[in-house]
């Protein structure tokens, strides 16, 4: 069931919503306060937030810009306003849809749905662990918003224990998933190349990615 958080200051709107996305089975959690919204945003993992624009204590563009610095929760603005300029601003600053008041529910509910859709398939080729994120379809790797060029090997092993977090994979599994059966166990070509990825994951608080299992192979701890 997906969660979905509504910051609207109006009660008769806000009540209205819930009733109309609970009948969807949808989870609803309602704010009132522009504040209270974004601490529950950032405090629990929602699937999508509906943010009003014109809130007490903190406005909704503002809410927006930085909950979008922490998380990847799609938001969808509403306002009474139905200028460009509010469009502009809340796409602008990373809003996912606009939608002016009044509007009509049905309208509302498919625009739930085209975010939902969007952030399924984004969810299946986007690869997450701890700071990695791995892009499947384009191949790229970023760690701290910065890009990794990983070799295609590199990138395999990475994958494949990635895959396996918090699984052991031995040292002859990597072998021939990777370089196929051609290679000699005894071959140290495995602890090599996770050498290479180690040295190109490393970072200053030296935190560990990947760590051996003597004798064993290697495992990915989440
Ligand atoms: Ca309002």
């Amino acid at each position: 069931m997906k969660n979905i958080l509504i910051v609207e200051d109006e009660p008769n709107i806000s009540d209205f919503l819930k009733g109309e996305l609970e009948y969807e089975r949808y989870n609803v959690c309602i704010k009132e306060d522009g504040r209270e919204g974004l601490e529950e945003a950032l405090k629990n993992e929602y699937d999508l937030i509906i943010l009003d624009v014109i809130l007490p204590s903190m406005n909704g563009f503002e809410i927006c810009r930085r909950l979008k610095r922490e998380k990847q929760s799609p938001v969808i603005m509403l306002s009474a306003k139905d200028s460009v300029m509010d469009k502009v601003n809340g796409l602008q600053i990373g809003a996912d849809d606009y939608i002016a008041k009044p509007f009509a529910i049905e309208e509302l509910l498919a625009r739930i749905e085209v975010v939902f859709r969007r952030q399924d398939k984004f969810n299946n080729y986007i690869v997450r662990f701890k700071d990695i994120i791995i892009n499947k379809s384009s191949r790229v790797v970023e760690k701290d918003g910065n890009e990794i060029n990983l070799t295609n090997k590199e990138y395999e092993l990475l994958m494949i224990l990635i895959d396996n977090k918090d699984k052991v994979v031995t040292r002859e599994e990597l072998l021939e998933k990777i370089w196929g059966y051609g290679y000699e166990s005894e071959t140290n070509v495995t602890d090599v190349y996770i050498r290479y990825l180690r040295a190109k994951l490393s970072n200053e608080n030296k935190e560990e990615y990947i760590q051996t299992v003597r004798s064993v192979g290697y495992i990915m701890r989440s």
